[in-house]
């Protein structure tokens, strides 16, 4: 089994909206070291430190407007599954992690990843049901968008170059009701 000591946190600024991808590593963590996460408008979003077998991260709420303390186990890390920290509150997903060599081995999802990201904060990502918090799972090849609401699901590939264009050229992604579009429709 290989031991993960990378991993790969995506958190959306509360102040400006902005969604950034913050590498770290359990190295650096490591020595009681706190690392804050600051997005480029000053705000700092998260402080990340590892304590004992935990890793603890206060992070800044979208919904609530102010920090959670939230923790998982280092061996959580260490074996590579995904870290997704949640408002206790709403259960809306505040930092969407993965082990770092993941994103590296899968170059187009991130790409994708980033650019759904810019999508719905034009307001370019909508659910039939009209909701517009959408939670996003990764695979290899794919994201998964998933309305947060009626559960609907919409599958976006992400395989190669030509999936990212097309994705590139898409203005607004409207997810069908019943959830099983296949395909996202050009607008
Ligand atoms: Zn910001
Ligand atoms: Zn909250
Ligand atoms: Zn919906």
């Amino acid at each position: 089994m290989q031991i993960r000591t990378k991993f790969n946190l995506f958190i959306r600024c509360p102040n400006c909206g902005k969604g950034l991808s913050h590498d770290l590593s359990l190295f650096a963590l490591s020595g009681g070291r706190t690392i804050s996460l600051p997005c480029p408008c000053g705000f700092t979003k998260a402080r990340v430190r590892k304590y004992r077998r935990e890793i603890t991260f206060l992070v800044a709420c979208l919904i609530c407007e102010r920090f959670h303390f939230l923790s998982i186990p280092m061996s959580d890390i260490c074996s590579g599954k995904a870290i997704n920290l949640y408002c206790p509150l709403t259960q809306v997903p505040l930092a969407l992690g993965n082990e770092g060599s993941e994103f590296d081995e899968h170059p187009i999802v991130y790409e994708a990843l980033l650019m759904l990201e810019d999508l719905a904060l034009r307001g370019g990502i909508l659910c039939q049901c009209g909701h517009e918090e959408m939670d996003v799972e990764l695979y290899p090849d794919r994201l998964e968008l998933v309305c947060t609401r009626c559960h609907g699901r919409l599958t976006i590939a992400a395989a190669d170059e030509g999936d990212l264009a097309d994705l590139k050229a898409v203005e607004r992604i409207r997810m069908g009701q019943e959830g099983h579009h296949r395909s996202f429709h050009k607008e």
